[in-house]
Parts: C-alpha cells; structure tokens; sequence
C-alpha cells in the first residue's frame, strides 16, 4: 500500500508533535517541517525591532517581508537546526520566554497567518513531508492523507517543557510554565482564524500515558491503513 505523501501532526504546545514528527520523517526519509518556528521568528523579530504586538500592521508587514530559513546545524550545543531570520542566528532566541508570552498574540493576526501559510502551503505540496503546527491538517493542508492530533494533559506538557529546559542549564519555574502555556493553549484554540482543533478526519492520539517510541508506532501502524 502507497505511503501516505503529506502527513500532518497538529496538537497543543509540547504535545510531542516535534519529536515524534522528527521520528516519523526521519524513518520515510521525509521532510520534516515544524511550522511554529515560523510564528516564533516573526514574533521574536517584532519584539527585537521594538514593535508594539499590538500594531497590526507593522506586525503583517514584518511576516510579509521576513526571511525564514531552517538548515542543518553549524554549532555543536545540542541544536538539531539552525534558525535563521534575515541572516540572524535565532535558534534559542525562538524559544524564550518572552516570546512564549508574544507568539499566540501575534499568531491570531490574518494578516501574519496568510503570508506565513501560503509559504508552508507551497513546502507541503511537494509531498514527502511531515508537517507539524496548530492549523496543518485544517487549513494549510486539509489534502493531506494522514492527519494526527497529538493532545496530552497541560500538566504532563509542562512537566516535559520543564525537564527540556531543566536539561539545558536554564532557571525555569513549573508553575510558570505551565500558566503560559495554558494561556497559549487559551488563544490558540479561540482565535476566530485557524484555530487549534483537530481536524474531522484526524486521529486523535493522546500521549500522556505513552512514550514517544510508542507514540510514533501507532502512526507508523496508522500508514498501513491510509
Ligand atoms: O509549536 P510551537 O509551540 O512552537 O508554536 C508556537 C506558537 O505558534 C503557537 O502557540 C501558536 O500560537 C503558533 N502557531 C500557530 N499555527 C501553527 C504553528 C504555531 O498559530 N501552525
């Protein structure tokens, strides 16, 4: 039975999509694409620059004329990739926590989620890819054969972002990581566009009692059937 071209895996912060969707493109030799460093580059740029998040246009603006680019990693300190925004090494960057604070905020803007899916449309449709991110199998690429929901508990998200960063010498606190991410989880799934939902025909895995090696057989055991 044929591969399935285009899977995606949608689901809330620290749900595991990352590092089983690695897993899953690394088996297929597939592509593998992790669509919120988009959100998090242009926010992390609005907050560099000094734009209010709350200037909408500015905001678009900055979407529409940033330059993304992801490539194999140049540093040896545990990256899997670099991140780049125009030429500017962001790979932490991406993931402090102030732009955990900003990234929902600036993701509910139209504007900002039109020039940013038309890119991740256009990577998807070459096929062979494993796409991860909040709105994949509902509106960047609803063609898709193979569409995972990746849920899990906000406490047992918290606790694995909370080891993450434990792991890399950062001074991290539980009960501050888990507010943040239940308030991203808040505007993630009641922005009126492309809200986080799994899509109608997408399986739903929850993995707060599974390990991510059984996480990705149930998808792999999933190929066969699509
Ligand atoms: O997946 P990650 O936690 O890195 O995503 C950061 C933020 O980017 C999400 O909380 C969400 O606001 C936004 N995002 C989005 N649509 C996607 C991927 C990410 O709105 N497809």
């Amino acid at each position: 039975m044929a591969l399935p071209e285009i899977i995606t895996i949608d689901g809330p912060a620290a749900s595991g999509k990352s590092t089983i969707g690695r897993m899953v493109a690394e088996t297929l030799g597939y592509l593998f694409f992790d669509t919120g460093i988009m959100y998090r580059a242009v926010t992390w740029l609005v907050l560099e620059r000094g734009i209010d998040t709350t200037d909408i246009p500015r905001v678009i603006q900055l979407a529409e004329d940033i330059n993304i680019d992801v490539r194999e990693p140049t540093v040896d300190d545990g990256r899997i990739y670099d991140i780049l925004a125009n030429g500017t090494d962001i790979t932490w960057k991406v993931h402090s926590p102030e732009v955990d604070a900003n990234v929902s905020q600036v993701s509910t803007y139209p504007g900002v989620r039109n020039a940013l899916t038309q890119q991740q449309r256009r990577i998807g449709l070459r096929g062979r890819v494993v796409m991860v991110g909040r709105d994949i199998g509902t509106v960047v690429l609803p063609e898709a054969e193979l569409k995972i929901y990746l849920d899990a508990s906000a406490e047992e998200r918290a606790r694995r972002r909370f080891r993450e960063r434990s792991a890399r010498g950062e001074a991290v606190d539980f009960q501050e990581i888990l507010s943040s991410m239940r308030q991203r989880d808040q505007i993630d799934s009641t922005r009126e566009v492309a809200p986080l939902r799994p899509a109608e025909d997408a399986v739903v895995l929850n993995s707060d009692l599974l390990s991510a090696e059984q996480v990705f057989n149930q998808i792999m055991a999933l190929m066969n059937k699509t």
